[in-house]
């Protein structure tokens, strides 16, 4: 049977931001609702080495981080739900929000931390050699290609930013890209067309990534020329798909301000938008940096900003009572 949960902080998402939001908000007693969506400790479960959480000398294993995170939010009152958010109403507070088991959800104040998911060619290999080879993401996985070959696909500011990033590991990258110009702003350009470490291929469309995922991982990346449909292939150590992220905010649209890629459109520096209650926090509001860590951080200023807001809440509810 549907039930009505009533929470002082409904978070959705449990990623890291949401986790942190969740452990912040438990503490200042606020009793939060995490609903976790359909991705349970967010996309660092889908990942194997971390190198770059700090805190930890050795790496550690992204999934085993998230359970660390998710049992610090629970110990300190934070109470987890496993159900998807499929409409919402911002019109309080309180906020409304109806999941896709039926239930809904009355809070003071809300902290959305949906994340933001890497686009993927959806070609073959790609998904069984993503961590063993294949990633998107450079800052996250570049350090474990010092001395080796990298490509880089895609042909916008992101892809050249991977690219010229990766140069500080790796031996050499290349560039796939399916036109023959890119649409990266010039300066990036430039910078990448006079770098040593950095070839161009042109016209080339990825096919698929082959190789063993239990045996060395990615081993080549089968083109196809867009213009002459000529066969080829790449052999390389890592391959970095860079084709841009989709922010998880189709829930939103219409009822927060978003901007041209969709991610929600904060007060610059802080993580609130434009209705007093309701706070973003890590990916979803955040299409620079995007990283755990940065994800975190926001989470814990989300919470921070939620506990004032409810405190005001409170003394403005007091100040009617009394009157
Ligand atoms: C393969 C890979 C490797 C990475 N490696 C690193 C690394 O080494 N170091 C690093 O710092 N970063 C790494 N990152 C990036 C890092 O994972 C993200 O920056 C971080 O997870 C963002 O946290 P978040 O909480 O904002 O969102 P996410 O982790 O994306 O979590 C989003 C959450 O929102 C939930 N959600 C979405 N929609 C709904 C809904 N409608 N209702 C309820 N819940 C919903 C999802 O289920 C999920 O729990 C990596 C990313 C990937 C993909």
């Amino acid at each position: 049977m549907a039930t009505t949960h009533k929470t002082r902080m409904l978070i959705i998402g449990s990623g890291p931001a949401g986790l942190t939001a969740a452990i912040y908000g438990a503490r200042a007693g606020m009793e939060p609702i995490v609903v976790q969506g359909l991705q349970p400790g967010g996309q660092l479960t889908i990942t194997t080495d971390v190198e770059n959480y700090p805190g930890f000398r050795d790496v550690i294993q992204g999934p085993w981080l998230m359970q660390e995170m998710q049992a610090q939010a629970e110990h300190v009152g934070t109470r987890m739900i496993w159900d998807t958010i499929v409409d919402i109403d911002l019109s309080g507070p309180p906020f409304r929000a109806s999941a896709d088991s039926g239930d809904v959800f009355e809070a003071d104040t809300l902290v959305i931390a949906t994340g933001a998911q890497a686009k993927w060619l959806g070609v073959p290999g790609e998904q069984l050699l993503s961590g063993k080879g294949v990633s998107a993401c450079a800052t996250c996985d570049g350090f474990f290609y010092r001395g080796k070959k990298v490509v880089v696909i895609g042909g916008g500011n992101t892809a050249v930013e991977e690219a010229l990033y990766l140069t500080n590991h790796a031996e050499h990258v290349t560039l796939i890209h399916r036109r023959d110009a890119l649409r990266a702003e010039r300066i990036l350009q430039q910078r990448l067309h006079a770098h040593p470490k950095i070839s161009v291929l042109w016209n080339k469309a990825v096919a698929a990534f082959t190789g063993d995922p239990l045996a060395g991982g990615l081993k080549a990346v089968e083109l196809v020329d867009t213009v002459t449909g000529e066969g080829s292939r790449v052999e390389t150590d890592g391959a970095f798909v860079a084709i841009g992220h989709a922010p998880a905010t189709s829930l939103f649209a219409g009822k927060l301000e978003l901007d041209e890629s969709g991610y929600i459109v904060v007060q610059p520096g802080t993580p609130k938008t434009a209705i007093p209650g309701v706070f973003a926090c890590g990916d979803v509001m955040d299409h620079t940096y995007r990283q755990a860590v940065t994800a975190a951080g926001t989470g814990c200023m989300a919470a921070l900003d939620a506990e004032r807001f409810v405190a005001e809440l409170d003394f403005a509810v007091g100040q009617l009572t009394q009157a």
